[in-house]
């Protein structure tokens, strides 16, 4: 095969666009096909850009589009529903502080400024098929439609359509019985304007920021008898489902505010939270995976958005300094499985922690003084994940065994 000089990018949420615009910057001309019909409007909830997604948007040039929505957050704070504080975490020190946004406000700057960048994006494109020929790799469209590059990229999300066709035999996500919920309420509960609550209540767990606006954007996950998709939790009504979660929360401080100062046509109704095993192939031939297609930690690692940037930037510097997309993939996933799979195992342990009960919660409590010093010491656990950076212009060294 020879080098990568156009790609069809399949997917237009995080993924897709950054990686339209580090292709860009690498010199490969990208086009992004997306499902929807336009870009995401009211489509989920709150997200949070870590400072090692910060800097990989940089490469790209988009983080000063970035920066300019949401707002800092310098610490999370750890809560147990009556008004007591377990723990506080604040960033490793000399970072500049996470992020706090809504997942459409950030693809709408990400897509504003890939177009601005000349990144042409086809809204109303669901890929539906892939055929590779020795020029090149063909995607079939829902519409009929077809498109032809020399590389097909798979930033389609956690159900990847792409990554079926590279591996048929490729995981699915697993459904969990707990439920994704969000909203801003018309309050601002009493708080330190830079740090993320974390509430710990008796019968769930509850997140929460206070916005420069003085709404309260929050996120709830509620415990189900059994996994539902967006669509079949969209079938009972929001009012229903804003009832259930101020019943649930009822005991719990600020959530039972919050809650009550929520309107249910504000409510955001995700579905099961879901998890993604490990994917074992991220490539085949001329077609790879980026984002959460190959990796989607859980929200609780706060990672997701971040870590699919920083994909993107190095899927690009492989594809920009090795002549072979075979190669390039393969010295693409050299440089990212360790650490992404790092990532995921972290945060499944958070999401442990958010289904604790009664009796383990106290026992966090009486150990938090002895934990923030060890293993939740921030350097220590989030060090690694948020002090990562990529050197865009280090050439990229072929993986062993390839040809060159
Ligand atoms: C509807 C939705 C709501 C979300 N809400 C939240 C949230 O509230 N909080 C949070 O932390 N994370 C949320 N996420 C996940 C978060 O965006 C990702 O974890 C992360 O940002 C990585 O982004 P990604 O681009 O890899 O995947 P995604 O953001 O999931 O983007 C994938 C894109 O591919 C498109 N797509 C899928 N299949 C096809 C196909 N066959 N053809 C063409 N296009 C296709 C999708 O419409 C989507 O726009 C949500 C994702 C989606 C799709």
């Amino acid at each position: 095969m020879t080098a990568a000089r156009t790609a069809l990018v399949i997917g237009g949420g995080i993924a897709g666009p950054a990686t339209a615009m580090a292709l860009r910057k690498a010199g490969i001309e990208a086009t992004v096909y997306e499902s929807y019909a336009s870009a995401a409007d009211g489509v989920g909830v709150t997200l949070t850009i870590a400072p090692n997604g910060l800097d990989a948007l940089k490469v790209i040039g988009a983080d000063e589009a970035v920066l300019g929505i949401g707002q800092p957050l310098v610490r999370g704070q750890m809560c147990d529903g009556r008004g007591g504080r377990i723990g506080d975490f604040p960033g490793p020190a000399g970072l500049p502080p996470s992020r706090g946004l809504w997942r459409d406000e950030l693809c709408r700057v990400l897509h504003e400024t890939a177009e601005a960048q000349g990144v042409r994006i086809e809204y109303g494109k669901r890929l539906v098929g892939a055929e590779e020929s020795p020029d090149g790799v063909t995607a079939r469209f829902d519409d009929g439609g077809s498109a032809t590059a020399d590389v097909l990229i798979g930033a389609d999300g956690i159900r990847s359509t792409v990554r079926g066709l590279i591996d048929p035999r490729a995981p699915e996500p697993d459904t969990t019985t707990l439920l994704n919920f969000g909203a801003a309420a018309d309050i601002a509960v009493p708080s330190d304007r830079e740090s993320s609550y974390f509430v710990f209540g008796r019968r769930g767990f509850f997140g929460y920021w206070v916005q420069p606006d003085d709404r309260t954007a929050w996120f709830a996950n509620l415990p189900h008898d059994r996994p539902l998709s967006s669509a079949e939790a969209r079938e009972t009504s929001k009012a229903d489902w804003l009832a259930r979660l101020r019943e649930r929360y009822a005991d719990d401080v600020p959530c039972r505010d919050i809650l009550a100062r929520t309107e249910a046509d504000d409510l955001v109704v995700l579905g099961s939270l879901e998890n993604m095993p490990k994917v074992p192939t991220w490539h085949r031939g001329r077609m790879v995976l980026v984002g959460d297609s190959a990796h989607a930690p859980s929200s609780s690692s706060g990672q997701g958005a971040s870590l699919a940037v920083e994909s993107a930037v190095q899927l690009a510097r492989c594809l920009r300094d090795l002549p072979d997309p075979r190669g390039a993939f393969a010295a693409y996933e050299r440089l990212r499985r360790e650490r992404v799979e790092k990532v995921i195992d972290r945060g499944n342990k958070v999401n442990n922690s958010k289904t604790m009960g009664a009796f383990a919660k106290a026992m966090m409590k009486l150990m938090m003084p002895v934990m923030m010093r060890t293993v939740l010491n921030p350097e220590k656990t989030l060090g690694p994940e948020q002090r990562h950076k990529i050197d865009w212009d280090a050439p990229v060294a072929p993986p062993e065994g390839a040809a060159v």
